[in-house]
Order: C-alpha cells, then structure tokens, then sequence
C-alpha cells in the first residue's frame, strides 16, 4: 500500500524553536516586540513597504484595512466572487455590500474589464485578490481607481513575495494585506500583516490595531499616558509567532526556489494533456512573478473533477478543490445573487482542483501524483466528458 501523500504539510525552516526561545528569555512575549520588528523589516526592505504591522492573520489586516478606509454602511465594495470568505466578511461585517464581479479566464483574477461597469455612487473601494500568488492587473485597476476616487486594498494573503512588473504585491495600492496561515508559502500558524504603503495611515493604523489606544505613542515617550481615543480592535500579533515567521522570512529564496521546482515538475509533466485538451494548467501573464503559492489543474467539467478527485483518494493522494463562489453562498443570495451572475466563478468552482503542493514533497510523491492524473484522464474519462471543450482557453487574454 502507497503512503499518504496529503495536500499540505507546514514546512518548519529550522531555527523557530531557538527563536521562540530567544523571545521567551528576552522576557516580552505579547506584540511589538523584537522579533515583529525583525519580520517587518525583512518585509519593508525587500518588498520595498512604508510600513508592515504584523496582525494575528490576513482576515485581522483585511478587517483593520476596512477600518482605515471608514467603510460606512451602504458603501459598496468591488471584488471577485471567487475568493475566500474573509475578503467580502472584513467590509460586510462594516455595513458595506460586497458588489462581486467575474474573473479572468485565464488567471482567475478578478477581470478588470469588468470593473468599471460595476461602479456606482456608493462605490468606495476595489479588493483584488492574487489567486495562487499571481498578479491581477494592476496596472488597469489602479488607473480605474484613480479615475473614480477608489481605494485598492490587495488581498495579498497567498501573494507574499509576488511580483508584478517589478513591485512585489501588497505594495501597489493603499494597502495590502498578507496570510502567514499555515497553509501559505511562509507560516507562523496563524498570522498576517498589514501592508501600509503612504505614512498617513501609520499613526490610525497603530492606534486602531491596539485597542483604540495611542499606546504605541506612550512606549515611544510621545505622550505622557496612553488612552482610547478611537474605535479599535486586538490585532496585534505575538511575540512567539513573530519568532516562528522571522525562522522562515531569513528562508525566503530557499523556500521561494524548492515551490518553483515543484510547481516546474507539474507543469513539464502535465503539459502533454494541455496540450491534448484533457486539462489546463495555471496561467502566469509575462509581467507577473509567482511565488508558486499553488498548483492547480482545470479540468474540463464537474464530473471529471470530482472523479479524478476521488481516484486520487483512492490512491492515498490528496487533491482538493478551492473556493466555492461568494456569490452562492446563503450570504450571497441575501445580497440578491445567485447561481448563473458568473460564470467563470463558477466554473472556476466546478471544475479546479488543487495538487499536492509543500515543501517537503519528494521525487517520486509527484510522479506517483503526475501518473495517476494521466491514468485517469487516458482511461476512466467517457468520450462525451472529453468531448465537452474545456471553459477556459488557454491561451491568455
Ligand atoms: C488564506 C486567505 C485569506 C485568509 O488568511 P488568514 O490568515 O487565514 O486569515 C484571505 N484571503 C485569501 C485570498 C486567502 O487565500
């Protein structure tokens, strides 16, 4: 019997433990201490940020973003449908309407081309999320945004070390926000951070992190006492994470390298069923750098999907399929949406499926991943299923 290949295994760098050790003996292990400093400042300085603030996760800096923009209620905000949850949660729990708008076919990022007839009155922002770590077009977004007076806030939770052209993600709109979750490219278990890419926003962003307080101006001698003095929350991360993350922010190439070869492997190995329309495989326009966050395959319906889906269960490999659209969602259809308003979300829904995708995944684990999917593409699919042309070109747009 095979052993079982599952989808992600946390990845640990080496040095977390000596580090957590170090920040216990330095004696503060709440936040803000000597190790967030470290992990944001390897982030300022290689992604060229104002200000990273380290938050317990992508959802805290997608949620303190909400917050520092003054999302009202009845404001709308423009993002896909195809995301996870706490892209529309972080603005929906403020009173704004989640106004979802289809994807690329070809990155499964939300389509700019349809951004503009989105905009209303009561549009106040722009939400791109960088699906498996690829760039949206930010270039059109941003102009778009400008023209309309929108903020863009980038869900840049499975984008860190990304690059389009050559800014990294997170640093291109007002600001950004990023996923140390374990099943990123770079964990601390639970955790995130806070991109803030104009000095404006830093002090509000100290303040609202930490309670409401100007506590962060007391412990710099700024004020005398420190007090509420606007609506907050608890984002602040801990210590014993931040020394967790500053472990795998000293990996960062080498981290960055190994997905590249795992991700290559997929591809060279898999393009022949491109190539034979069996399937599709991920999109990376020129102008965009990945980080390999994922490797995912496009089958060409439901049906195939979840019956290659279940064949690799059968063989001991975990593959998964990713979001269900927000627009479906019982919260969705509160909003009026329903099955049908996009279909490329959808399809993206229906027909995607995840690989096996860590660090640790050896040689022979992707072949046995790569022979099954041929196995079951060549032989378990009925002539009708792959008569049925595949939804998304794939050619670029
Ligand atoms: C993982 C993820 C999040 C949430 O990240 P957490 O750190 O778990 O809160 C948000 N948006 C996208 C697109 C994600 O993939």
């Amino acid at each position: 019997m095979n052993s079982l290949i599952p989808f992600n295994k946390p990845y640990i760098a080496g040095k977390e433990l000596h580090y957590i050790a170090q920040a216990v003996t330095l004696g503060n292990i709440s936040g803000d201490g000597e190790f967030a400093r470290r992990s944001a400042s390897i982030m300022e300085e290689r992604f060229k940020i104002h200000k990273v603030l380290l938050t317990p996760s992508c959802t805290a800096a997608l949620e303190l973003s909400a917050m520092l923009v003054d999302i009202q209620p009845g404001d709308e905000v423009i993002m896909p449908s195809y995301t996870f949850v706490s892209t529309a949660n972080a603005f929906a729990r403020m009173g704004a309407k989640p106004v979802f708008v289809d994807i690329r076919p070809d990155t499964l990022n939300l389509d700019d081309r349809l951004i503009e007839q989105a905009i209303t009155e009561k549009t106040k922002a722009i939400v791109p999320v960088h699906y498996a770590g690829v760039a949206c077009e930010m270039e059109l977004i941003s102009t778009i945004a400008e023209k309309y007076n929108l903020k863009v806030i980038e869900d840049a939770a499975q984008g860190v070390n990304s690059l389009y052209h050559d800014q990294y993600l997170g640093s291109i709109g007002e600001l950004g926000c990023y996923s140390f979750h374990e099943t990123k490219n770079f964990i601390c278990g639970e955790g995130g951070a806070i991109c803030l890419n104009s000095e404006e926003l830093v002090d509000r962003a100290h303040i609202l992190r930490d309670k409401g307080t100007n506590r962060q101006a007391f412990f710099q001698g700024l004020v005398d006492k420190y007090t509420w003095c606007d609506i907050g929350s608890s984002f602040v991360l801990s210590e014993i994470n931040c020394a967790f993350l500053y472990a795998q922010l000293e990996m960062f190439d080498q981290i960055t390298q190994r997905r590249q070869q795992i991700f290559d492997t997929y591809y060279q190995s898999l393009l022949p069923l491109e190539q034979n329309q069996q399937l599709r495989l991920p999109c990376i326009p020129e102008d965009c750098t990945s980080n390999h966050h994922m490797f995912y395959i496009l089958l060409p319906n439901k049906t195939v999907r979840d019956g290659l889906m279940n064949h690799l269960k059968q063989k001991q490999i975990t593959a998964v399929f990713h979001f269900v659209p927000l627009h479906t969602s019982p919260m969705g259809e509160k909003w009026g949406y329903k099955l049908g308003d996009l279909p490329i979300s959808e399809q993206a829904g229906d027909c995607l499926l995840r690989l096996p995708f860590y660090y640790e995944i050896t040689a022979d684990e992707q072949k046995r991943v790569i022979s099954e999917i041929q196995d079951y593409l060549s032989h378990s699919v009925s002539q009708i299923d792959r008569a049925i042309p595949l939804a998304f070109p794939a050619t670029e747009l």
